[in-house]
């Protein structure tokens, strides 16, 4: 039952009901009723027989999920220390969880009705769009799935909708067939010999676990060697799950697969309507879909025959769901890829072109197999990294003298330049020359940014806002002024120093609106805008062929956070973005600006490219013993007030000590770093130990006592399980 209770939920079959594991049910829960799914059947039941409830109703003919896959989300609510019925409930869509029918497991799709076919198309006159969608559905038997016919031809909408108003056309769902295994995909290039080496290497482990990690530089063809994998893996019958960071952020990769592999690929992405989704997880369930490409959430959903994992980008944060049920997809794609066909396993590939030290590490001790890809594809060059000390630079939008002087040499050779700033908006703080005021936000120990465009302040820790006042709400001076830099004003100030050439800004506010991501990404594909600002949207696989010059904002941060990964973080998003550059013809350079150009983790970075960071990065981690050479478990706690999540947590710490675990060791009770947010006050309690089982053993024992704690009534707790987020 989808409730925060540690348990399963014991209930009496009634004499004529069958049921089986993976089935959903309606039971009697507390005062009403509530859809559950059935874990198991028979044994011992934990209350006494008298006491136990019956079964209401049986919703599905046949299990939704299988007793592998059920075996698993137990597992992974155990690893989590997590509520087995959150877990089990966020495997399934919104309608299913919901207790709503399931649907017929086809695809929508239109058909003629007895009157659409005998109907004379000369009768629709000049309508030819109207014409070419009866004729297409002619041709086909009178009935097409939506994204058939949208392949055939775009159909537009009024034209689908007058048909309808004639009483031609109705909508209907098309059976899923499944589909063959698409021939065309033998038409990628030719390998390179390192690709061919990574490919031989996952393919004579089909059939079996094995984990890799495919580290791979920018453009070094790891898509492809995806993509060669996905059909050896089809010919053989079986299906392939790809996971992926942000849809929206990598359109270019599921066009590949969707190209190549054609209808065999279900997307499920946030964009789709809870029905739209559930066919699709229908279709990966079922085994229609032969290629399942999803954000981290589809790790927990069902595929049918599932013969290889693939994650992409297995370094981004996205991939770790970071409220209700915190796992990290990356770490269940392995666990998964080790579980299923009964225990048969699969491989999974990790791929990345800037791992996390996670998986480097898994990688050294022989847990993972290393395949590296260190030419870029296709005679593309890497591009050359350089450090632009700004020490006594003067700075106009924080963009150094140097930096404009390499802008301009590029734009006037008709070349592409990147600009990158990982701050949205005009100005972090707004502050009065005249007393000293800063625009911090009401609810959260941060400030609120100014958005010029907007005329708002806006805090981006707990979305509070405000007008920009027109005087200091403190001393009432009109002095104004906006303190540092984020990307509205690096626009207005590359305008107005490069007014002859188009500039596109790319961030979260310049793409708000459904569908603008889309067309500013293709604009700078195409090479129209000679100038791209932007933050880590513009990050993530893009290719943009005629970028030669990137220019890389503000990074110091990264090399002081307050977070141990912040470095690790930071080198990521700058190779990221600095790869790129130089990815056509032309060779790429990227201009990484500083204030600490003697930064040993910078210069290792620069000179000797991320795995010699890497290395070093570890050793730090091995020397402070910081995962991956520990295991941790944050457990956070907030309430309107500053004391009750400190005493909840200081109660949790004794009982914890009234146990001692010599192998785990407890650190806080703390504030978080931003202590207070959103109104709330914050407060951590750290567990950390050298392995897991020591750490999850103290944890099994603590929970059951946490829970009972009446101070736990005074606040709202969490676990994090190998937390990625110490803020
Ligand atoms: P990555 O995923 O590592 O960033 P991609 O798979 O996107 O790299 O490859 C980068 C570019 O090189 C793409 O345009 C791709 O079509 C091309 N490419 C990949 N492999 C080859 C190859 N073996 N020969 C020629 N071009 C290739
Ligand atoms: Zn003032
Ligand atoms: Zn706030």
């Amino acid at each position: 039952v989808e409730v925060p209770l540690p348990t399963l939920f014991d209930y009496r079959v009634p004499p004529g009901m069958a049921l089986l594991p993976g089935v959903r049910v309606r039971v009697p829960f507390g005062r009403g009723r509530r859809c559950a799914v059935v874990v198991r059947v028979g044994g011992e039941p934990a209350v006494a027989a008298a006491r136990l409830k019956a079964v209401s109703e049986v919703l599905d003919e046949r299990p939704l999920l299988d007793p592998a896959h059920l075996a698993f989300l137990q597992w992974a609510a155990d690893y989590y220390h997590h509520y087995p019925g959150e877990v089990i409930a966020a495997a399934l869509p919104v309608r299913l969880r919901r207790g709503d029918p399931a649907l017929p497991a086809g695809e929508s799709g239109w058909e003629l009705t007895p009157a659409g076919r005998v109907a004379d198309p000369a009768d629709l006159g000049r309508a030819p769009r109207q014409a070419a969608i009866l004729a297409a559905l002619r041709e086909h038997g009178g009935r097409l799935a939506r994204r058939e016919l949208a392949a055939l031809q775009d159909p537009s909408p009024s034209a689908l909708r007058a048909l309808r108003e004639r009483g031609w056309l109705q909508p209907c769902s098309v059976a899923a067939e499944v589909a063959a295994a698409p021939a065309a995909a033998a038409q990628g290039p030719e390998l390179s010999a390192e690709q061919a080496a990574a490919v031989a290497a996952v393919e004579a482990a089909l059939g079996r676990f094995a984990a890799f990690l495919l580290e791979g530089v920018t453009g070094s063809g790891k898509t492809e060697v995806y993509l060669q994998l996905t059909s050896r893996v089809l010919a053989r019958g079986e299906n392939v799950l790809v996971l992926v960071p942000e849809i929206s952020l990598t359109p270019q990769l599921v066009r590949r697969f969707e190209r190549r592999l054609g209808s065999a690929v279900a997307v499920l992405h946030s964009g789709l309507s809870e029905g739209e989704r559930e066919q699709a997880w229908q279709q990966a369930r079922s085994g229609a879909a032969r290629v399942v490409i999803g954000t981290r959430s589809a790790v927990l959903g069902p595929v049918a025959q599932l013969g290889l994992i693939l994650v992409d980008e297995e370094h981004d944060g996205s991939f770790k769901q970071q409220d209700g049920f915190r796992y990290s997809a990356r770490d269940l794609a392995v666990v998964r890829g080790q579980r299923v066909a009964g225990g048969r396993g699969c491989p999974v590939v990790l791929g990345s072109a800037t791992p996390s030290l996670e998986s480097l590490r898994n990688a050294r001790d022989g847990r993972y197999q290393l395949l590296h890809l260190k030419q870029r594809a296709g005679g593309a060059r890497l591009p050359q990294l350089d450090l632009l000390d700004i020490r006594a630079q003067p700075l106009q939008a924080g963009l150094s003298p140097v930096l404009l002087r390499e802008l301009e040499t590029t734009l006037a050779a008709g070349d592409q330049a990147l600009v990158f700033l990982n701050r949205r908006g005009f100005a972090p703080v707004l502050t009065c020359y005249a007393c000293g005021w800063l625009s911090d936000c009401p609810r959260c120990d941060a400030r609120q940014t100014l958005h010029a465009g907007s005329r708002l302040l806006w805090c981006h820790h707990c979305g509070a806002q405000r007008r920009v006042p027109e005087v200091c709400p403190e001393c009432g001076s009109g002095e104004l002024h906006p303190l540092g830099q984020g990307t509205e004003r690096l626009e207005q100030v590359l305008r107005a120093r490069f007014p002859d050439y188009p500039l596109l800004r790319i961030d979260r506010d310049a793409t708000r609106r459904k569908g603008s991501l889309e067309r500013l990404l293709r604009e700078a594909r195409s090479g129209a805008a000679a100038l791209l600002v932007g933050t880590q949207m513009l990050a993530k696989g893009h290719h943009f062929p005629r970028v030669t010059l990137v220019g890389v904002l503000d990074i110091d941060g990264g090399l002081f956070g307050a977070d141990f990964r912040a470095a690790e973080r930071m080198a990521q998003l700058v190779l990221q973005v600095a790869g790129r550059a130089g990815r056509g013809e032309a060779p790429g350079r990227v201009l990484i600006q500083t204030r600490f150009p003697e930064h040993p983790l910078l210069q290792t970075l620069v000179r000797q490219g991320y795995p010699a960071f890497a290395e070093a990065a570890l050793a730090e981690r091995r020397e402070a013993e910081l995962p991956p050479y520990s295991h941790q478990a944050l457990l956070r706690a907030e309430a309107a007030q500053a004391e009750p999540p400190n005493r909840f947590l200081a109660e949790v710490a004794e009982l914890a000590a009234a146990r001692p675990s010599a192998e785990v060791a407890l650190w806080g009770p703390v504030p978080a770093p931003m202590e207070r947010r959103a109104g709330r006050y914050r407060a951590h309690l750290l567990l950390q130990a050298a392995t897991r089982r020591p750490l999850h053993e103290l944890l099994t024992r603590l929970l059951p006592g946490v829970r009972e704690l009446p101070s736990a009534r005074r606040v709202r707790w969490s676990l994090d399980v190998d937390p990625v987020d110490l803020l």
